[in-house]
């Protein structure tokens, strides 16, 4: 059964797309921990982030630090943090989210709830800047 991220890849599910190429898929986490929280995937459907060939796991991080730029320039912030969990959904992901301090990046943080406009504004904001 495929994951609920490669029904977004599909588009069966919507998503606010950041950015996209052949092999990976940018959009914003519903739940985010600051604005301009985003998810990195593979198209390929992978659970464990660790079981990605090594060419995925290289390229895949080529195409996050080119979101983590665009997020950067669009949520002005110290850096953009990334980290991997992938205890919830099992399909790979990166986290990349702004960070003002290191506590920004606590899972266990109350997250933002943003409206269907906020998203979509955000989603733009970080799409201009790639
Ligand atoms: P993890 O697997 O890394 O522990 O957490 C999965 C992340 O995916 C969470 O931050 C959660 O908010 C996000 N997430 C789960 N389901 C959806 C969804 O349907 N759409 C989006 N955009 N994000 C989701």
């Amino acid at each position: 059964m495929a994951t609920i991220f490669s029904k977004i890849v599909a588009g069966e599910i919507p998503s606010y797309k950041v950015a996209e190429d052949e092999q990976f898929y940018a959009f914003l986490d519903i739940n985010p921990l600051a604005k301009g929280h985003t998810l990195v995937i593979p198209k390929r459907e992978v659970d464990y982030f660790f079981d990605l060939t090594d060419e995925e796991i290289a390229a895949m991080q080529v195409f996050a630090k080119k979101v983590a730029a665009g997020i950067k320039k669009a949520f002005p912030c110290i850096k953009v943090g990334q980290a991997v969990l992938g205890l919830e959904v099992p399909h790979a992901h990166i986290h990349l989210v702004p960070m003002q301090s290191e506590r920004d990046m606590l899972f266990t943080n109350q997250k933002l709830k943003l409206t269907q406009e906020e998203f979509e504004d955000i989603a733009k904001r970080i799409n201009e800047f790639l």
